[in-house]
């Protein structure tokens, strides 16, 4: 059975026919432009491809919710060419077969447990991608997590450092997580350096693993994940990991008892990911599949 599968980026989309293996069988990427000029591309690669249906990970907010009248419909994007576009219905329309929409997120943290990557061991896991903005997606027993529509956990309030004053650059929330962590916040922060240039400054590593390990601290909370994978332009600084680990347990204090949230455990509980390239459309593929 052939399945399509898109990974909607705010750059790019990733355009792949597969298998109910999981197999890639052929992939053209192209760029995030207008609708009206992304749209027909993404039909015309599809159109003659014999997919029996179609899944897709994409940028969001988007509405997730399959009873919704406007699922599959972009919401209040940054990318503004895009807000309240009906991507979802589109695809459907134009190529005739089901459509499947989940967050880039919630697809990457399937295929980390489905199809080979670093959650494959357990039933639940959390992946977290820390770039233009910070988003995370949830997959418990075979279902991402989705409710009124997608969570937002990188929107989160978190405590200050004490020595941080910086605003934040949340449009709708100033210093939430994403405002005062995400990739563009960090080098507005510390002095328009890119990421890459701050890799030797210490207390730039310590501010940000301060911030992610308190949302880490939270999710545990929340949603007792068995694995974390994060991801994303900022967890490229390898330092983060032992940081973010030992600060986790820190806050933790000791009081979710778990195997996993042990100084011997805690390097194979919050991991990067084990999936690099393919990971959200070969989890489109798995959502096309899963129906
Ligand atoms: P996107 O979130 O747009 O899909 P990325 O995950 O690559 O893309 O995130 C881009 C952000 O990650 C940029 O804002 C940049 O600050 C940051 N970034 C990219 N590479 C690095 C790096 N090597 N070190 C630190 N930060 C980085
Ligand atoms: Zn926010």
């Amino acid at each position: 059975m052939k399945l399509g599968a898109i990974e909607a980026g705010g750059t790019k989309f990733v355009l792949a026919v597969g298998n109910d293996q999981g197999e890639i069988l052929e992939k053209e990427v192209i760029p995030t432009e207008h609708p009206d000029i992304t749209v027909p591309k993404v039909i015309s690669f599809f159109k003659d491809k014999g997919i029996e249906r179609l899944g897709l990970g994409g940028f969001g907010p988007i509405d997730i919710n399959e009873t919704s009248k406007t699922y599959g419909q972009l919401q209040k994007t940054p990318k503004t060419d895009w807000v309240d576009y009906p991507l979802g219905a589109a695809l459907k329309e134009g190529l005739g077969v089901p459509v499947k929409i989940d967050t880039d997120v919630n697809v990457a943290a399937m295929s980390e447990a489905k199809w080979g990557g670093n959650a494959t061991d357990v039933d639940t896991c959390l992946y977290i991608t820390v770039g233009t903005g910070i988003g995370a997606g949830a997959y418990f027993h075979g279902q991402t997590l989705k409710g009124l529509s997608h969570s937002e956990m990188g929107h989160i309030k978190v405590r200050r450092h004490p020595d941080d004053t910086y605003e934040g650059t949340c449009p709708y929330h100033g210093d939430c997580l994403e405002g005062i962590a995400a990739g563009p916040s960090l080098e507005k922060r510390w002095g328009g350096k890119k990421g890459h240039e701050l890799a030797e400054d210490d207390q730039v590593w310590e501010m940000e693993a301060f911030y992610l390990a308190q949302a880490l601290t939270s999710y545990i909370y929340i949603l007792s994940p068995e694995r974390i994978i994060m991801g994303g332009g900022v967890m490229k600084q390898k330092q983060l990991f032992p940081l973010i680990r030992r600060k986790v347990l820190e806050m933790l204090n000791g009081y979710v008892s778990s195997p996993y949230l042990t100084e011997q455990e805690i390097d194979n509980y919050i991991v990067f990911p084990g999936l690099t390239d393919e990971a959200g459309v070969k989890g489109a593929l798995y959502l096309a599949m899963k129906e």
